[in-house]
């Protein structure tokens, strides 16, 4: 009963979360017509930046790459004050974009959606969410963001600790006040390495419990030099146009050179330069350090140096050493005075592979190995990560012709046309999902390019009367198994990574994003829209479908 009006969708598009892709969606796709409503369980927009609010929450891209290119007015009045912006002017601007393009109307907080189920017969969406609504919508878009769901620490008797707990990803909105207090963060990825430098300021004592040490790197974060703001600005244009055709997504080359054919001496001027930029500079030094152990060698070698100059205590300084994985396949981390924060008297590093936690006491932690030993504590931080990238997807229960449940389809590790559709789950959408380049870009770039593809789709549908979209089975598994080439070729298979999905017990160890780069990616899409949308199979009304064209390869 296709054309029963009860059945007939209210909304065009649901989008769920109002993060940055949220915000973005709820915006394009308004401006063209269609009928959208956004559903985030927050109780306001902003997502990561929403709910991260620890201290020393700041992006590790740029400020002045990190915002939307899609309104230049909005790039050219919005000021950012620091070279890297701190989360409560991201929010600020967030809140300011959503002001400014009156989005607000049209968000729905403190509502989580439960299940979507797909209906085949009137080609919707039927939304549920624990508000009990009941929402129709011809497309659904999961707009949940890849480091949404917190994994917090499966430790003995953390329920019985009488001091406050705190996840990073959970972060009270008043500021929590650690002067004199005596505090343990467990966790040294990018928010553990935030989060302890705030820390030490106030602490009286500081423990700082590491399992792995950290690949970081100085952000050389400052005041936002306004000769800078002014040339960015000047250019905005060229340099958002060079970051959609680079693999990282930022507007600067990436060297076509081979650490092989630099002599170490111009290796080390190469790396110290970049050293002396900052962040993700390094990154694009040799074109070599994510495929090669060897090359990546040469360049974590260098890190570990810089990390022992600035310890001054070089056993401390070699436990912050990370040995077992290569650099950056587990995520770098950018920081401001981490290591320095352990030349402080009040700062401890406890390596946990020497003293694991034996449990969580009412008043503290007890250490075991081969020194135990009880730690009196009033306050534990948690930076212990995410259920990256699919957590916030399967937490939905999303059914789709016939009743299959993405759960279910994914229980081997998640297939995907592009990271965005979904063979069986005909009209659904995932921004920045998994097998597509998402966290392994500045993520602005790739969420800008998901939120235009997805317009360019729903655009092409309504004007030929269109109702539903899907990839083949067959395009859906030479995708899945072009992402996996790329990935088996690269070496983030060698890290227990969050990329990996191995920081989850019981996650199946896949790679999550793809390794092929945000330009490629790109101009693989922009192929499939030109070829007819090579591997989709798109529908009219009663079932007619089109004729399809196959993916092909894509080089
Ligand atoms: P993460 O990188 O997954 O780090 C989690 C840390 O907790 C790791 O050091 C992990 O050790 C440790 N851990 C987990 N369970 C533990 C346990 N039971 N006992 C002891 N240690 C435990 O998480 P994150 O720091 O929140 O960062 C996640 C991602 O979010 C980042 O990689 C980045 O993409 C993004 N992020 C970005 C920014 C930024 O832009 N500035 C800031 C924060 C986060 P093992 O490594 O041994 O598992």
């Amino acid at each position: 009963m296709p054309d029963d009006p009860d059945r007939m969708p209210q909304l065009d598009v649901l989008v769920v979360g109002a993060g940055i892709s949220g915000i973005h969606l709820l915006h394009r796709l308004r401006s063209l017509g269609f009928r959208v409503l956004v559903v985030e369980a927050g109780g306001d927009l902003g997502g990561t930046w929403y709910w991260n609010r620890y201290p020393g929450a700041r992006c590790d891209v740029e400020s002045l790459v990190y915002s939307y290119s899609w309104s230049d007015e909005l790039q050219q009045s919005w000021h950012w004050t620091e070279r890297y912006a701190p989360q409560p002017e991201i929010l600020a601007y967030l809140e300011h974009v959503a002001d400014r393009f009156d989005l607000r109307r049209d968000m729905r907080f403190s509502t989580r959606v439960t299940t979507a189920a797909w209906d085949e017969a009137a080609s919707a969406w039927t939304v549920a969410t624990d508000a009990g609504d009941e929402l129709r919508c011809r497309f659904l878009i999961m707009a949940t963001g890849c480091l949404s769901v917190p994994r917090l620490p499966e430790i003995d008797g953390l329920e019985r600790f009488r001091g406050d707990v705190h996840p990073t990803a959970l972060w009270p909105h008043q500021p929590v006040d650690f002067t004199g207090r005596r505090v343990a963060v467990v966790g040294t990825g990018s928010s553990g390495v935030q989060v302890v430098p705030e820390v030490a300021r106030e602490a009286a004592e500081l423990y700082v419990l590491q399992r792995t040490p950290a690949f970081s790197v100085p952000s050389w974060n400052g005041p936002l030099d306004p000769a800078v703001e002014r040339d960015v600005k000047a250019h905005y244009a060229e340099r958002r146009a060079l970051a959609r055709e680079t693999a990282g997504g930022n507007p600067w080359h990436e060297r076509p050179q081979s650490v092989f054919d630099a002599t170490p001496e111009e290796r080390q001027a190469e790396f110290e330069a970049r050293y002396r930029v900052g962040g993700f500079f390094l990154h694009s030094a040799y074109n070599d350090l994510f495929t090669d152990p060897e090359a990546n060698e040469i360049v974590s070698d260098f890190v570990r140096a810089k990390i022992r100059e600035r310890v001054a205590d070089p056993d401390t300084g070699e436990q912050l050493c990370p040995y077992d994985y290569p650099l950056a396949t587990k995520r770098m981390c950018i920081d401001t005075g981490y290591y320095e924060a352990f030349n402080r008297p009040n700062v401890r590093l406890v390596d946990l592979r020497r003293t694991p936690i034996v449990e969580v006491t009412e008043h503290g932690i007890r250490l075991g190995g081969d020194a135990p030993q009880r730690l009196e504590l009033d306050a534990l931080i948690l930076a212990t990560g995410f259920d990256a990238m699919t957590g916030a997807l399967q937490a939905v229960d999303l059914r789709g012709r016939d009743g299959r449940s993405l759960r279910e389809k994914w229980a081997a590790g998640p297939r995907t046309y592009l990271g965005l559709a979904h063979a069986g789950f005909p009209n659904l959408f995932t921004i920045t999902g998994p097998s597509s380049p998402s966290v392994l870009s500045n993520v602005m770039v790739s969420i800008e390019q998901h939120v235009e593809l997805v317009a360019t789709i729903l655009c092409h549908l309504r004007d030929r009367g269109l109702t539903s979209i899907e990839p083949t089975a067959e395009a859906e598994d030479a995708w899945v198994e072009h992402h996996r080439a790329l990935g088996d070729a690269s070496l983030y298979p060698r890290a227990n990574s969050w990329y990996m999905g191995a920081n989850v017990p019981g996650k199946p160890r896949v790679l999550l994003p793809y390794v092929g780069g945000v330009g490629r990616y790109r101009r693989i899409c922009e192929r499939i829209v030109a070829n007819d949308f090579a591997g989709f199979v798109l529908r009219g009304p009663h079932g007619r479908e089109l004729a399809v064209v196959p993916a092909g390869a894509f080089a």
